[in-house]
C-alpha cells in the first residue's frame, strides 16, 4: 500500500503551480540525476524536453518551461533563492547550454528544445519525456507525469516515489480503515499519523520538520501581506492582502517578523465581520506570493496552498491564543491524513478532476484539522472533511490566461471559509446520524473528475479562461 507521508503532502517549493511548476522541475531533475550517471559522455550532447496536454494547453502561465530550466540546473525548489530565479533562467536562455554535474556542457536553447505539444499522452493529463541526445546520435530518454500536488510517475517505475520501505503500524487506504485504527487505540487522527511518521523519523524531527512547513506557511502569509504591486503575467492583477492587512492591522510598527506579526494580530480587536476578512486575507496573501513564483507550501497543491495556513492562522489568532507547537503539529498531521485518502481514492491533480481536486480537498483538509482542534472525535474530523469537500464537488478548473490567480487566489479564501464552517457544524453533528460518508464522498470525486469535460481540467479553453475577455482584465 503507498504511504503518503506528511511531508509529501506539504512539500515547501516555489510558485505558482504544484503539478505544472513544481511537478516538471523534479522530474527534470530526476533526468538529470540520471545524466549525471553517464559521467562524461554526456558531454556535447543536447537535451529536449515535450510537454503534453495539460502542460502544454497551460504550461506558459504556469511556468512550466522556467521550471524544468531550473530542474534540469538541479537546483532544489525547497533551498532555491527566489529572487534569483529571474537572472539565471536568462542566463541560460543567452548562453543555450546547461552545465551538468556542475561540468559537463549540454547545449540546451529553451526556445528550440522545450517543446509544447498539445497533445495528450495516454496515462495522464500532465505528460512529460526528456530525451538526452549524443554526438553518436545514442539517445536517453525518460517519461514522466506530474500527477498532482507536486507528486510524479517515471514511466517503468512499478513502485511509486512514496511506497515507503519499512513496515509502517497503520497502513491507511480509506476513512473507514483510519477510524477502525483510532476506535481501537483511542488515538486521535493525528496520534494515528504520528505512529506512521515516526517509522521514518525521530519525534524531534517528526516534530521539527513539521514546524519547518508551519513556518513556511507562515512566512508566505507574512511576505504576502506586506508585498504591493502587480502580480506577474498579463492580466495585471493588483496584489490585495497588503491593503487589506493595512485596514485591519493599522499600526505596523508593532511588530518586525512573521511572529511578532502573529502576537500583534492576537492582540487586535476583532468581530465576525473582521474575522471574516482576516481569514480571506491570510489565505489571499499565500497564493499572491504563489503566483509571483514566491515560496510556499504545496498544501496539497500550490493552487491552494492559501485554504490550510488560513485556517490554522484563524485558529491560533483568534480561537486559542495560547495555542502553538503542539496544536500546530496536530492540525497539520490531521489535515494531511485526509489529504493522503484524497490522493489514494480520487487525485489530487486538477488536470484530472478539476479544482474540486485542489480547493476541494484542502478544504475538506483544513476542516478536519480545524475539528481536531476544536476537541472534535476523530469521527467529527471526518464528517468536517465530507462536508466541506461535498461542497466542493464538481468544480471546475478555468484559471484565465492560463495563471493561477483568477479564480484560484479568492477560491483559495472561499475554501478556508467553508473549511471553518463544515468544523462548526461537525462538531454539533451526531456521528449515528451521518447519510454521507467521507469514502462515498471521495469515490463521488473521483467518478465527478471522470466525467467532467476534459476542458475544464487545468486547459484554459473553458469556463472563465474563455468567457472573460483577457484584454478587458
Ligand atoms: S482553478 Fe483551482 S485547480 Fe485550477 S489552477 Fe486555479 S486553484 Fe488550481
Amino acid at each position: 500500500m503507498e504511504f503518503v507521508s506528511v511531508f509529501d503532502i506539504f512539500k515547501i517549493g516555489v510558485g505558482p503551480s504544484s503539478s505544472h511548476t513544481l511537478g516538471p522541475w523534479k522530474a527534470a531533475r530526476s533526468f538529470v540525476k540520471k545524466l549525471e550517471n553517464k559521467g562524461e559522455t554526456i558531454e556535447g550532447g543536447h537535451i529536449e524536453v515535450f510537454l503534453f496536454g495539460s502542460l502544454s494547453l497551460t504550461g506558459k502561465g504556469h511556468a512550466t518551461d522556467l521550471a524544468v530550466i531550473m530542474g534540469l540546473s538541479d537546483f532544489d525548489p525547497e533551498t532555491v533563492e527566489t529572487s534569483k530565479i529571474d537572472e539565471f533562467i536568462k542566463t541560460v536562455k543567452e548562453q543555450k547550454h546547461l552545465l551538468i554535474k556542475n561540468q559537463y556542457k549540454v547545449v540546451f536553447d529553451p526556445e528550440i528544445h522545450i517543446h509544447f505539444k498539445d497533445t495528450f499522452l495516454e496515462y495522464h493529463a500532465n505528460g512529460m519525456i526528456f530525451n538526452w541526445t549524443g554526438k553518436n546520435e545514442e539517445v536517453i530518454s525518460d517519461v514522466f507525469y506530474s500527477v498532482g500536488g507536486g507528486f510524479i510517475v517515471r514511466e517503468g517505475d512499478t513502485t511509486s516515489e512514496n511506497t515507503a520501505a519499512l513496515p509502517y503500524p497503520f497502513p491507511i487506504q480509506t476513512s473507514e480503515q483510519l477510524l477502525k485504527y483510532c476506535a481501537s487505540t483511542g488515538f486521535s487522527i493525528s496520534d494515528v499519523v504520528r505512529q506512521n511518521e515516526l517509522i521514518n523519523r525521530s519525534p524531534e524531527k517528526y516534530e521539527n520538520d513539521i514546524m519547518k512547513i508551519w513556518n513556511t506557511m507562515l512566512d508566505s502569509m507574512f511576505v504576502g501581506c506586506h508585498t504591493e504591486g502587480i502580480l506577474p503575467g498579463m492580466l495585471s492583477v493588483k496584489r490585495r492582502s497588503a491593503p487589506l492587512l493595512k485596514k485591519l492591522l493599522p499600526d505596523q510598527a508593532e511588530y518586525n517578523d512573521s511572529g511578532t506579526w502573529l502576537e500583534a494580530i492576537r492582540r487586535s480587536p476583532v468581530d465576525f465581520q473582521k474575522i471574516f476578512k482576516w481569514v480571506s486575507t491570510f489565505a489571499i496573501s499565500v497564493n499572491e506570493v504563489n503566483a509571483a513564483f514566491g515560496r510556499v507550501v504545496t498544501a496539497p497543491t500550490n493552487g491552494s496552498a492559501g485554504v490550510i495556513p488560513a485556517v490554522l492562522m484563524y485558529y491560533l489568532s483568534f480561537v486559542n491564543t495560547n495555542a502553538g507547537k503542539d496544536e500546530i503539529i496536530r492540525f497539520l498531521a490531521c489535515a494531511s491524513e485526509i489529504g493522503s485518502i484524497f490522493k489514494k481514492g480520487s487525485t489530487l491533480s486538477a488536470a484530472m478532476g478539476g479544482c474540486q481536486a485542489e480547493i476541494g480537498v484542502s478544504s475538506a483538509m483544513a476542516a478536519a484539522g480545524l475539528t481536531e482542534l476544536l476537541g472534535g472525535s476523530p469521527e467529527r474530523c471526518i464528517i468536517a472533511a465530507e462536508i466541506a469537500m461535498e461542497h466542493h464537488l464538481g468544480m471546475t478548473c478555468d484559471p484565465i490566461g492560463g495563471l493561477v490567480q483568477i479564480p484560484c487566489i479568492e477560491r483559495n479564501s472561499m475554501g478556508a471559509i467553508k473549511a471553518i464552517n463544515a468544523a462548526e457544524m461537525a462538531i454539533d453533528r451526531e456521528p449515528s446520524e451521518v447519510k454521507v460518508p467521507l469514502d462515498d464522498v471521495v469515490k463521488t470525486m473521483w467518478e465527478t473528475a471522470k466525467d467532467m469535460n476534459s476542458k475544464y481540467k487545468e486547459t484554459s479553453e473553458a469556463g472563465l479562461a474563455t468567457t472573460v475577455n483577457i484584454i478587458d482584465c
